[in-house]
Formats: C-alpha cells, structure tokens, sequence
C-alpha cells in the first residue's frame, strides 16, 4: 500500500491505473502532507468518531482519517476511482467502508443512526467546488447529527460563510452556516498543494454546529425558505422577492402583513437582514405557511 500525500506517490498511483482527472467532477487531488497534518489538526477526529468523507478520490486524506477515526464512511461519486481506493490504497484498513454514490443523494440520517447510535458525527472533505454549496447546504438546513465540518472550499465560499449583511458576499450560505455552526479557518491553502493546480485559492473552514441557534424561529424550514427566495432575487424588494418564489405560495397582503408585524419595511432587500429579521418574517408567516 502505497502511502499518499507528496506528488511523486500520486502520480504513481494515477499512472498505475492511468487515471484521466474528470474536470466535472472538481477533482483537485491534495498533495502537501502539511495541508492534512492542518486538516486533521482542525477536525480533531479521535477513536470514538464515525467520519464521513466526502469525496476521497485516491484516498489521500481517507489514509489520515482512517488512522486517526473509529471508522470511516467515504463516498465518491467516480467509479473509476472505486478500484484504486478497494484494491490499493485503502486495502489495507479495516475500518472504512467505500461508497460508490452521489453525496447529494446519500442518506446521511440513516448512517448516523445505523452505525452510530443516533450519536452526531464528524464531517471532513476536500469538497469539489463546483457543489460546495449545495453540499453545505444540505448538511446544515436539515439539521443533521453532525458534530463538526471541517472541510477545504475556495477563499471566497469561506468569505461568504462568515460575512454579514450588507455586504457583497453576504448570501443565503451566509445565513445557514451562521445559524447552525460557529466557523474556524484552520488554513490558507495556496493552488500548489493541489494535483491538477485549481484557478482559485482555498482555505480549511471548521464549521462546529452550534448547541442551540442564535435565533429561536417556528419553523426554521420555512425560514430558510424565505432566505433562499430573498437572494434569489437579491436586487428585488424582500416583498416581491417573496412573491415571486416558486416554493412559496403567499400572497402580497400576506407578506405585506407579515413584514409589518415583523417589524420590516415594505421596501428593504433581503441582503439587508440578519438572522432575527429573517426569523421575525418566518414567524409572522407561519400560521398560515403549509410545509
Ligand atoms: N479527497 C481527495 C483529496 O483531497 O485528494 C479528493 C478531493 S477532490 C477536490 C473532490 C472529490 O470529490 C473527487 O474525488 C471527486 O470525484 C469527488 N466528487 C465530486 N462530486 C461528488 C459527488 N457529488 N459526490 C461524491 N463525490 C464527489
């Protein structure tokens, strides 16, 4: 079994089994042992921890998981890659179990309860970029037993993650990470730690979830809603920005009310509002909101 993390040993494996990097598949494979000595560092996974990694392509930060974890769940969505994890360099832990599937599409609920106890897990990946916010997303609205994500995303997904409002990455990715976690950048990672290098740079964020959130909401579903349609349409006032959102089924009197209870002008764009704005709105609309 090879041992990954510096250039020469990849190449080797991609070589071995002539592997063709899938540019839709944001395959930028890690090669600096010091990016995963921070990244372990950051996730701190010890033996009682079930990880789910998502992503593993070779297996280069799956080997430092799987030395440090209980166990550990990797789900890659390139078949391709399934042999070189089975055969060769995850061969020889007994303590990982490979999965050839969408993340996106992947019961994370079901893992937690079937092989952990109900118990939250940790979450550790260099995601692919192209869905880093669709996966965060997901991970966070459904308030899944998760302990921790620790995770590589490019720079400026790591800005929008921690920005507030009024500013011009402040988004809907602002607002689920900040509700359900409390962020950490662990790293800043230049493109040359990465085989093939990627245009961007890239950082190490720690998103560890939050015993309560900072806002008490009715339904935090329906909330999330509103935020979604808010920067759907962030240059649209927050009335027709609701309005107009296909998963929502309002009617102008009906916001119109909501956002005066709420305390809200008729007029303000979404991107002005925090957490409790946000919540305020949900709540005012709840009563008459059919999930
Ligand atoms: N963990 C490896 C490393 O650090 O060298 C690879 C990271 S690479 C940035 C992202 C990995 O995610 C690739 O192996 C890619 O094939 C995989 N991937 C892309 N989309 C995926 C999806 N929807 N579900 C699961 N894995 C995915």
């Amino acid at each position: 079994m090879a041992t990954l993390g510096d250039p020469k040993k990849t190449i080797e494996i991609l070589n071995k089994y002539h592997f063709v990097f899938q540019k839709k598949y944001g395959q930028n494979f890690l090669i600096d042992t010091h990016v995963l000595d921070k990244i372990m560092r950051a996730a701190d996974i010890t033996k009682d921890d079930l990880v789910l990694e998502i992503g593993p392509g070779i297996g280069t930060l799956t080997q430092y998981l799987c030395e440090n974890a209980r166990e550990v769940v990797a789900v890659e969505i390139d078949r391709m890659l399934i042999p070189i994890l089975k055969d060769d360099t995850l061969a020889a832990y007994d303590n990982v179990e490979i999965v050839n599937e969408d993340i996106l599409k992947y019961d994370i609920a079901a893992l937690v309860r079937d092989r952990n106890g109900g118990k939250p897990i940790k979450v550790v990946a260099n995601l692919p970029y192209y869905i880093t916010t669709p996966i965060v997303m997901s991970l966070l609205e459904r308030d899944l037993p998760i302990k921790s994500i620790t995770v590589m995303v490019q720079k400026e997904v790591a800005e929008r993650m921690q920005a507030g409002p009024g500013t011009k990455d402040y988004g809907a990715l602002s607002l689920a990470v900040q509700y359900r976690a409390d962020t950490y950048i662990a790293a800043n990672v230049p493109p040359n730690c990465f085989m093939p290098r990627p245009q961007v740079g890239s950082c190490v964020i720690r998103l560890t979830k939050k015993a309560e959130p900072p806002v008490t909401v009715k339904s935090p579903e329906l909330m999330f809603k509103l935020i979604r349609a808010a920067f759907n349409q962030r240059r649209k006032t927050l009335l027709n920005a609701i309005a107009n959102f296909g998963e929502l089924d309002f009617t102008k009197e009906e916001i119109l009310n909501a956002l005066q209870a709420a305390g809200i002008p008729e007029n303000e764009r979404g991107e002005k509002l925090g957490l409790n704005e946000f919540g305020r709105i949900a709540d005012a609309l709840e009563r008459i909101f059919i999930s």
